[in-house]
């Protein structure tokens, strides 16, 4: 069994294996096809529902994951559940799977245990927990979100063991409860736990994103905010118009002034990102009155901003309040508005930083992409976050781990059912060696 010298990751121009051991871990990997196969049909077939999508948690995945390890000789995990009596278990499973390395920073693979609903049956072929192959595809409910990367990381540790070879750094999984549901049980609850488990010099990479061509490095994300307007005007008798305050006609010309302003004060634009400018769309809005004779005198909706990370969120705040602030005089209303949730953006991870470098040189040799990086509008900062010790995220006053990771590139399509996802060959972690 061959054992590595041990070469720190941010040092050298390229981290490399020497070319007999590549050739060892891609053939045993090769190896592990059929193995991969059953193993994504097993998992499958163990709902992985979170409470807030009306299932029961995912403590059967975490066992039948504890067995497979234990089976595969690979070190136990270590358990960080969060307690949460809505599930049969008590307990949301997350686990932390440490192989010990040389003194090299950390490599972590952050995967999630998790699963959307299957959605409208019959939108799908067959049982969406009966995993199918199709030709070199696999079909089924999480088989591509989030079970690929937790096959493929899982399967490249074992790689690592089964050669016996020894990383440059210590390489882990911590594979969460709760991102499809906001965190709260899943990576918040484990980095608010162990804030010192992941170090500021770590790799993460989070295989939890990608486009088909698999050539893209996520490294950014903008700002969220998430704004309430609320207005209120006095409810009258459709024909009486001037004895009452028509909060529908004030809230209409706030949108239009809002969306105005904002465009107009942010228009910066970035071509990391798609769109590359930061977007502003009023989106919900609550119903007002049941009939159309009776003019509303209340007024509820909501903007969904995403918003580059040189800008702050207090300023869109505020620009919007500004832009609101002329509709009271002329419409005889009160307008608030307020931040439901924000989000800021976490800082965007350099093109030069370690990780970044060591995923490029692995998609180059594993898959003949040369990859760019890429910032995303979004969504992710409430899903999986490599969340290491940069930023705190304010969300409804309580304070939450901050994000600024990597994904990796992977297929896309998440939640679509009947998903078709090709399957995994060798894993794309970037593990260094002498
Ligand atoms: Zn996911």
């Amino acid at each position: 069994m061959g054992r590595l010298t041990v070469v720190p990751y941010p040092r050298g121009p390229q981290v490399r294996l020497p070319e007999d051991v590549q050739r060892r871990i891609k053939a045993r990997v090769e190896g592990y096809r059929e193995e991969m196969i059953e193993f994504q049909r097993r998992l499958t077939a163990i709902s992985g529902l979170g409470p807030d999508n009306g299932g029961e948690g995912e403590e059967p995945r975490a066992q039948f994951l504890e067995n497979y390890l234990r089976e595969a000789g690979l070190p136990a995990p270590r358990r960080v559940d969060a307690p949460d009596p809505r599930v049969p278990a008590g307990r949301r499973p997350n686990l932390v799977l440490r192989v010990p390395g040389g003194d090299a920073p950390a490599l972590w693979v952050l995967c999630h245990l998790d699963t959307v609903p299957p959605g409208d049956l019959g939108a799908w072929s067959g049982d969406p927990l009966e995993m199918r192959v199709e030709g070199d595809r696999l079909i089924g409910r999480g088989v591509e979100d989030n079970q690929q990367g937790l096959t493929a990381s899982l399967f490249g540790l074992r790689a690592l063991h089964e050669e016996g070879l020894r990383p440059p750094g210590d390489v882990g999984l911590l594979l969460v409860a709760d991102e499809e549901s906001g965190n709260r049980y899943g990576i918040d609850f484990l980095l608010s736990t162990e804030p010192e488990l992941v170090k500021p010099s770590d790799l993460v990479v989070v295989p939890d994103f990608g486009l088909p061509a698999g050539d893209v490095i996520e490294t950014a994300e903008k700002g969220i905010l998430l704004m309430r307007a609320d207005v209120h005007g006095r409810q009258v008798h459709g024909s009486m118009p001037h004895l009452g305050a028509n909060a529908h006609r004030a809230a209409a010309h706030l949108v239009v002034r809002v969306d105005q302003a904002l465009h107009e004060a942010f228009p910066a634009s970035d071509p990391r990102f798609d769109p590359p400018a930061s977007t502003f769309e009023p989106t919900k809005r609550l119903a007002n009155v049941p009939n159309i004779n009776t003019i509303p005198g209340e007024e509820r909706l909501w903007f969904d901003c995403r918003v580059l990370p040189r800008y702050p969120l207090e300023d869109v705040l505020r620009v919007a309040r500004e832009a609101a602030a002329g509709l009271e005089a002329e419409f005889g209303v009160c307008v608030a508005l307020e931040s439901e949730a924000s989000f800021p953006a976490p800082p965007a991870t350099s093109d030069d930083a370690p990780v970044v470098r060591l995923l490029g040189d692995a998609l180059r040799e594993l898959r003949g992409v040369e990859a760019r990086t890429i910032g995303i509008g979004g969504g992710t900062v409430g899903l999986s976050g490599a969340r290491c010790a940069r930023r705190r995220v304010v969300h409804h006053g309580r304070q939450r781990p901050p994000t600024g990771g990597v994904r990796p590139d992977l297929q896309p399509g998440g939640g679509r059912p009947g998903l078709r996802l090709p399957i995994c060959r060798a894993p794309t972690v970037g593990v260094g060696g002498g």
